[in-house]
């Protein structure tokens, strides 16, 4: 359902939609007795915890238990957004020719 990538597993991206509670905190939309509504804001989310910045919700927006679809023309755009948060990642240990030749100590 969710965006993955091969070289990222581990990683699952998804549209979160967010709401305005009336003390002025934002949640985000996942509850079972949440209801089918229009969705005004949202994040791009993934499973390792990253979130983007909060975004307007593009007109027609729709929350259903438990995703958010918005219009197709947008949803290059947020995939784009998620693919993004890669390269933020700390960079994975890699081996470099230093690590397979050293000098044992003289002696
Ligand atoms: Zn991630």
């Amino acid at each position: 359902m969710g965006w993955t990538h091969d070289e990222h597993p581990g990683h699952e991206g998804y549209l979160v939609a967010t709401e305005r509670e009336a003390n002025g905190t934002w949640h985000e939309v996942r509850y079972p007795d949440d209801q089918k509504r229009p969705v005004s804001s949202l994040l791009v989310a993934c499973d390792c915890g990253w979130r983007s910045p909060r975004l307007v919700a593009p007109m027609g927006s729709m929350w259903f238990p438990f995703i958010v679809e918005i219009p197709e023309r947008y949803r290059e755009r947020a995939h784009e957004l998620w693919r993004r948060h890669f390269d933020s990642l700390p960079d994975r240990p890699t081996l470099s020719a230093g690590d397979l030749h050293f000098e044992w100590p003289a002696g």
